[in-house]
């Protein structure tokens, strides 16, 4: 069997996990919750990174810390994950969708403007497969309408645009690190804070409203409760595990690369055929190899694929629903201007094995066996 997905796994997660049970240290905020945030704020060159619960979470914090007024509006595309929708509802805003490109399935940035309201308040982007939206255009857009950016950058760990790292472009950046992502600590996330204003309300969310950190950092005498807030910190044992990953997170981006850009080479001229296609990334991105995506005629034939492949022992799957026809969508929501791709486009896609680690002989395999669904 070639799994869809197997969790990243380098070798010392345990040690450090260990590390963290013999401190007696084992709740949110040690040395090594620490160690991931200044590691994330260096590599990424972030002005403050705190590790939370999941990237769910990072996205709510970035939400409240936003304040939206009753019926005020964020666009986000809708082909996405739950959570970029359920993070606005948490911040009290009302999620507005806008077509995807069908290049890159990320937010089309040409529709944005004509969805902006005066009620609009922000932008939630997705980037999605690590591969970046087109974000100085966004930006530009954002600076005429007075909007925050928030990025859902859940997928987009070490890929960058114009050579700045994904979540650390806009306002706020939201990162996961959950098992299927391209690090993990389990459940877990990040939230990225470009405007140090955000600082010390953010810490206060995620410590229950308390001014907890501040108290730690000898900032003040007592700590109390002072706002609304909600559990955020990850436990020092997931963070554990996540630092061994983050000490080889160069290695973990080379080989998801490698095996992405084995799958691209081999079915390009399958592509240019026109059996499938296959992702185009925009000469300003460097995506992070999170996912290889290929493109089939319509539903009839990617069911077919599926149940093929799977028949090989290959799993492959397909995702996102379109938000705006969810039951919770169709509740909360509305679509702004013409659906000519969101619903489209994911019903043609399919997600092919890729995780640290896959070997050259399953990889080869998946390769060959895609090619004879083909006849080729
Ligand atoms: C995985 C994912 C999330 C949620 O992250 P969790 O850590 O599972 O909460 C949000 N948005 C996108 C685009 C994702 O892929």
């Amino acid at each position: 069997m070639v799994a869809f997905n197997v969790p990243p796994f380098v070798g010392d997660e345990l040690e450090y996990v260990e590390q963290a049970v013999k401190s007696h240290k084992i709740s949110g905020d040690g040395t090594f919750t620490k160690k991931c945030n200044a590691w994330l704020e260096n590599k990424f060159s972030a002005q403050k990174v705190l590790l939370t619960t999941s990237g769910t979470s990072a996205l709510d914090m970035a939400m409240l810390l936003c304040k939206f007024k009753a019926g005020d509006e964020v666009i986000l595309p809708s082909y996405t994950f739950s959570s970029t929708a359920t993070s606005i509802i948490v911040g009290g805003g009302v999620p507005v969708f806008v077509d995807i490109r069908p290049d890159t399935m990320n937010i089309d940035e040409q529709k944005i403007e004509a969805a902006i309201t005066e009620r609009t308040k922000a932008i939630a982007v997705v980037h999605y497969a690590g591969v970046a939206c087109e974000m100085d255009a966004i930006i530009a857009i954002a600076k005429r309408h007075k909007l925050k950016i928030i990025e859902d950058a859940a997928q987009a760990v070490m890929s960058t645009y114009k050579g700045k790292a994904c979540g650390t472009i806009g306002d706020f950046g939201c990162y996961s690190f959950h098992e299927t992502k391209n690090y993990s600590m389990g459940e877990g996330g990040a939230l990225v804070i470009n405007d140090p204003d955000y600082n010390e309300r953010a810490e206060i969310l995620r410590e229950k409203g308390t001014n907890r950190s501040k108290f730690f950092r000898g900032q003040i005498d007592k700590y109390t409760w002072v706002d609304v807030g909600d559990s955020y910190l990850p436990s020092e044992l997931n963070a554990a595990y996540l630092w061994a990953q983050l000490q080889q997170a160069d290695k973990i981006n080379d080989n998801r690369l490698a095996t992405w850009q084995k799958y691209y080479d081999a079915f390009k001229p399958l592509a240019k055929e026109n059996f499938i296609e296959i992702p185009v990334v925009p000469p300003e991105c460097k995506h992070n190899g999170h996912m290889f995506w290929i493109k089939l005629k319509n539903l009839e034939e990617r069911t077919k694929f599926i149940a093929y492949m799977r028949e090989k022992n290959i799993g492959c799957v397909f995702h996102y629903v379109p938000l705006h026809s969810a039951p919770a969508g169709k509740k909360y929501c509305r679509f702004q201007g013409d659906d000519t791709y969101t619903t489209s486009e994911s019903e043609r896609l399919v997600r092919l094995p890729l995780h640290y680690g896959l070997t050259q002989k399953d990889l080869e395999y998946v390769i060959d066996t895609v090619k004879k669904f083909f006849g080729w």
